[in-house]
């Protein structure tokens, strides 16, 4: 007989997949769980889930659940899904519906203040995600979900655009040596990162290898410095090109709702190394705090031109070129 789920079950085989795939009908009951669940399909996307009579009500999210009130997300009304589901992360197989990686994003309760059809008004009450929402139907499974409360508390908009700093050129290096941080000068296309809803827009073009950075720090939202870079079969650094292409990120300018441009470079440096910025396109390469005659000596071996000198307690200054960051020549 059908139930609620049988759609849910009808593309799912229980031998096969981790995903729990009751046999049962779903009770209908009163509770008030929601979930967000973080899923690596073909497509990454965010799964929200909401109990309603015994079942999860769910809708992918491809972008995430909007914190600005200004933007609106698509919603993709998708099968019900048992209430165990809450509960489910893990790998589905190679070949099975929905395959790839889901983890937990957030659970917690929620409130219902409509529930309609084609409308529905809810207060979430979790850790990641809080506020009041409305999903709305466009169109068959096309579905809008908008935040209808102000941005959280502290959350301020990914800037649209931000200057590089610019480095100013020197013959030699600072004789403050322990007030610096000094980096290899990598030459190839600096470019800013800006990293939203597990995408990459990016300030340079060609570059298709550097397509799933932000996947990879999904669910953090970034906007980084960087540069794009080639390397050798020796690991000398070179120009990049459409099939040798590789982001050095160097700098963090805003993080999960807070512009970091104020913060001393070494703090940000520091949130820089916590977003783990390593993979096989990306990387984040060190600096060294002091040690200027070392990192020219490094540079050479990299076949770098030369280093860059950052005062350690400088904040980012947007689009100026001033004596806190130096270029030397090795
Ligand atoms: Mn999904």
């Amino acid at each position: 007989m059908a139930d609620r789920l049988t759609e849910y079950r009808r593309r799912r085989d229980a031998r096969r997949t981790p995903e729990p795939v009751p046999a049962k009908a779903p009770e209908p009951g009163q509770g008030d769980v929601f979930v967000i669940q973080q899923h690596h399909a073909r497509r990454l996307h965010w799964d929200l889930r909401l109990e309603r009579d015994g079942v999860l009500v769910s809708w992918a999210v491809p972008r995430g659940l909007p914190r600005d009130p200004a933007r609106n997300h698509l919603a993709v009304h998708t099968e019900d899904h048992p209430m165990e589901y809450a509960d489910f992360h893990g790998e589905i197989p190679a070949g099975e519906y929905g395959a790839g990686r889901m983890t937990i994003y957030d659970k917690g309760t929620y409130t219902t203040e409509k529930w309609r059809d084609n409308e529905v008004i809810v207060v979430l009450h979790g850790q990641q995600a809080s506020g009041r929402y409305v999903l709305f139907q466009t169109r068959g499974k096309d579905w809008m979900i908008h935040r209808m409360d102000g941005p959280p508390p502290g959350w301020s908009p990914m800037p649209e655009r931000v200057e590089p700093m610019q480095p100013t050129g020197a013959t030699k290096l600072p004789p403050d040596d322990d007030a610096w941080g000094f980096e290899l000068w990598w030459p190839g296309e600096r470019a800013i990162a800006y990293i939203e809803g597990g995408q990459l827009r990016l300030d340079a073009e060609g570059y298709p290898k550097l397509r799933g950075l932000g996947e990879a720090l999904a669910p953090t939202e970034c906007v980084l410095d960087g540069v794009v870079v080639g390397f050798d079969a020796a690991g000398r650094v070179r120009p990049p090109d459409p099939d040798n292409h590789h982001y050095l990120a160097v700098d963090l300018l805003w993080l999960d709702g807070v512009p970091t441009v104020e913060l001393p470079y070494e703090r940000r440096r520091e949130l820089l190394a916590g977003l783990a910025v390593a993979g096989p396109y990306w990387q984040t390469p060190p600096y060294f705090a002091g040690g200027g005659e070392f990192a020219l000596a490094a540079s050479a071996d990299q076949g770098a031109p030369g280093i860059l000198a950052k005062r350690l307690d400088s904040p980012y200054l947007s689009g100026r070129r001033t004596r806190r960051w130096l270029r030397v020549r090795g």
